[in-house]
């Protein structure tokens, strides 16, 4: 059980039982509040006044004290003599709460067959929320000659166009991670992919996306409605008179390595109206905006969401494709059939 769905578990951990775990003696008052003496080892000064105030209600704490606050994952960190700023021990301390209260993770939601169209989780905390904030780290030693993406006809130049790597260690172990850019070029998360498909189940999800993060009072969350993938790149050249939108990361690496390059990817089953509005942003008044989406209802009801939210602002056609068809699936000639000349 080495999963946390930090959503999950911020739901179901009971402030005041995390607290009596740490040997707090909970005095609860109005507001199913607690005060009482600081508790936290990094607590400087004497503890002559009750500086420690916690929400049990809202899993938040601070200490007039010492200045300390945070969540109660930050809190267990601190008891623990951990770094509340540093997402390992963050992790360390959330698979030990997660055990001692018998809380089994749920998956992040993309387990169903290749799809990555689980809607984004609102996160419950009632905390100021930035969507989509550039990380402030990147992940080193990527292999990027992996049997995954060489075996499934993916060459070196697309490999590396798109940043992708097999990592070996951490939350994306044994996956191939995708960098995720905003339409500015800054990082704002890796997505992973499992590379072998019998490791799959409900706790090991097919694509696993950027999971929120709570620092200093604000919750970091990602969204993929509001992203477009490869959006970057396009953004970056301007504008045109034609791009491709298409479901997956897969078929996004497909049509550029086959000429294509004007290419995005929901990455979802549907487009939301913010990543309609990168998609109009990216095409001139007059262009196009061609769908290629699977060949199946799933697909067909992609199509219709791009239709509905896109064609008002710019032409639109969709390239269907035949039952049980993918984009993937098709040679070059067969793309440049379908989608006309690159
Ligand atoms: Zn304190």
């Amino acid at each position: 059980m080495a999963w946390v769905n930090f959503k999950q578990l911020r739901k179901s951990l009971d402030f005041e039982k995390v607290l009596v775990l740490y040997g707090v003696t909970v005095k609860k008052s109005k507001g199913n509040r607690h005060q009482g003496f600081c508790p936290l080892p990094t607590h400087h000064g004497k503890r002559k006044t009750p500086s420690f105030s916690a929400k049990l209600d809202w899993g938040a704490w601070q200490c007039f004290g010492c200045g300390a606050r945070g969540n109660i994952l930050e809190f267990a960190a601190r008891m623990e003599g951990l770094d509340p700023a540093n997402m390992q021990d963050l992790r360390q301390v959330a698979l030990k709460l997660q055990e001692h209260f018998g809380i089994v993770p749920t998956g992040d939601g993309n387990s169903e067959g290749n799809r990555q169209d689980e809607p984004d989780a609102k996160q419950p905390t009632g905390l100021p929320t930035i969507v989509n904030a550039p990380l402030d780290f990147e992940l080193k030693n990527l292999d990027p000659k992996h049997p995954y993406l060489l075996g499934r006809g993916f060459t070196p130049e697309t490999i590396e166009h798109f940043g992708l790597g097999f990592c070996s260690k951490g939350l994306m172990k044994d996956r191939v991670v995708i960098p995720l850019r905003d339409h500015k070029g800054a990082l704002v998360g890796y997505a992973g992919r499992v590379v072998d498909d019998r490791r799959i189940s409900e706790t090991n999800p097919r694509y696993r996306f950027p999971s929120g993060r709570e620092r200093d009072g604000v919750y970091y969350d990602f969204q993929k409605s509001q992203f477009l993938y490869n959006g970057f790149v396009l953004a970056r050249d301007g504008r045109f008179h034609e791009i491709q939108v298409v479901e997956s990361f897969t078929a996004c690496w497909w049509l550029r390595q086959n000429g294509f390059q004007n290419v995005v990817g929901l990455m979802g089953a549907s487009c939301s109206s913010q990543q309609a509005d990168l998609i109009v942003r990216l095409v001139v008044p007059g262009g196009l905006v061609t769908i290629l989406t699977d060949g199946d209802d799933a697909g067909e009801r992609c199509a219709v969401s791009v239709f509905t939210e896109v064609a008002p602002r710019r032409a639109v056609r969709w390239a269907k494709l035949q039952d049980g068809k993918q984009p993937t699936d098709l040679a070059a000639t067969e793309l440049e059939a379908i989608l006309g000349k690159k």
